[in-house]
């Protein structure tokens, strides 16, 4: 870990965010045996902001065929890291007039609407797609009426080359929730019309959350970076991140003396302060202002007023005096607090501080050689 530090030190590193490639593995591994099915891994928003090219080789060098996003232009960057071969589902589908380069990329579009598929179609002929049915989350996919059209249209003009049917479901976080079951039986009803045509209906919290079936594909996300996607649930998942951040400069402030923007803490005894190289504009949310909190060597620090662009201050008079200089960092998604913790502790989901953590942070992969198979 001090050579690690030094090395930071020496590049100037100012806050660190390191992704475990072992435990991503591990976890998508993990998500196959809990669900039964084979599983796609679904890695739009530069993999939920954590870095796309090296968690998909990960993946795709563990087995993985079939990766989800959501532009054409991360299909495309992915296709690129991953040469030709796996499969790659573009969401949110293609506009009119990028069918060809969807096409030479081999990518798959899910098709939302009527009017995609005919386009899709007309440009691109018998080049494979998915086809996603809307089964009661109004968000995207084809309507009853329009899966309908889309059977009957296939008799006369020749058929879509479908390669997948898909629906997203609204409710998998609360496995209880009888809108569940109605959404899987609207889904069924649409994809009969499709026989044959393998099923894909399972985000992560369907794939690990107890479903008698996941389907034929899982699309999994936040369950491959070890983030337990059903609130309470116990998957056994491996933590994949870890954000840490150094301190910039500590002080001690005298009672009635403020912090940060609006001095909106105010020391009520002589306070140590450290003002710490993470703020909003690295994700860590100006919502957790006066509520978030940082590890040190296992003790948790309260945070001390407004986080800043490019820093927050942090109370650290619970350490020993002198301990925690400058330089040195402080854990801010680790083993003591979760991200699911520090969501909670902001107001939000562990999905949305993820794909915030900003661009400037510096990201670290590490990946443990695979231990042999023994018969
Ligand atoms: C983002 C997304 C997923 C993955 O969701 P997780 O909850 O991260 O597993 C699966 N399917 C669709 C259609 C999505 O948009």
């Amino acid at each position: 870990m001090t050579l690690l530090q030094d090395v930071a030190g020496a590049l100037g590193v100012s806050a660190e965010l390191s992704v475990d490639l072992s435990a991503i593995v591990t976890n998508y591994r993990r998500i196959g045996s809990l669900c039964g099915a084979p599983v796609g891994a679904v890695v739009k928003a530069d993999a939920y902001g954590l870095g796309m090219a090296p968690i998909s080789a990960a993946l795709a060098e563990a087995g993985c065929r079939d990766f989800f996003v959501a532009h054409l232009s991360e299909g495309l960057a992915l296709r690129s890291e991953l040469g030709p071969g796996p499969r790659i589902y573009v969401l949110n589908g293609v506009w009119p007039g990028s069918e060809g380069a969807a096409v030479a990329a081999e990518i798959v579009p899910v098709i939302n609407t009527f009017g995609q598929a005919r386009a899709w179609r007309g440009q691109a002929k018998s080049a494979p797609v998915a086809v996603q049915f809307d089964s009661g989350m109004s968000r995207l996919g084809l309507a009853a009426e329009d899966a309908a059209r889309l059977a009957d249209d296939a008799e006369q003009l020749g058929p879509l080359n479908i390669q997948l049917l898909m629906t997203h479901m609204a409710c998998a976080d609360s496995p209880r929730d009888p809108a569940n079951i109605k959404q899987l039986a609207a889904f069924h009803r649409l994809a009969a019309q499709f026989p044959g045509v393998p099923v894909s209906f399972a985000n992560s919290a369907a794939a690990v959350g107890g479903w008698a079936s996941a389907g034929d594909l899982a699309r999994a996300g936040l369950a491959l970076f070890g983030i337990n996607p059903v609130p309470g649930g116990a998957m056994d998942l491996s933590p994949a991140i870890r954000l840490r951040a150094r301190v910039l400069q500590t002080r001690t402030i005298t009672a009635g003396t403020g912090v940060g923007y609006g001095l909106t803490f105010v020391a009520n005894a002589p306070t140590r302060i450290a003002t710490v190289a993470m703020g909003y504009a690295d994700g860590w949310p100006r919502s957790l202002s006066g509520r978030g909190v940082a590890c040190y060597q296992g003790t948790r620090l309260p945070m001390a007023g407004r986080v800043s662009m490019d820093s927050f201050g942090l109370d650290i008079s619970a350490l020993e005096p002198g301990a925690l200089k400058a330089g040195e960092f402080v854990d801010l998604i680790s083993p003591e607090q979760t991200i699911e913790a520090v969501a909670e502790a902001a107001g939000t989901i562990p999905y949305e501080i993820l794909t915030g953590l900003g661009s400037r942070l510096s990201r670290r992969f590490t990946k443990r050689p695979e231990r042999p198979e023994h018969g």
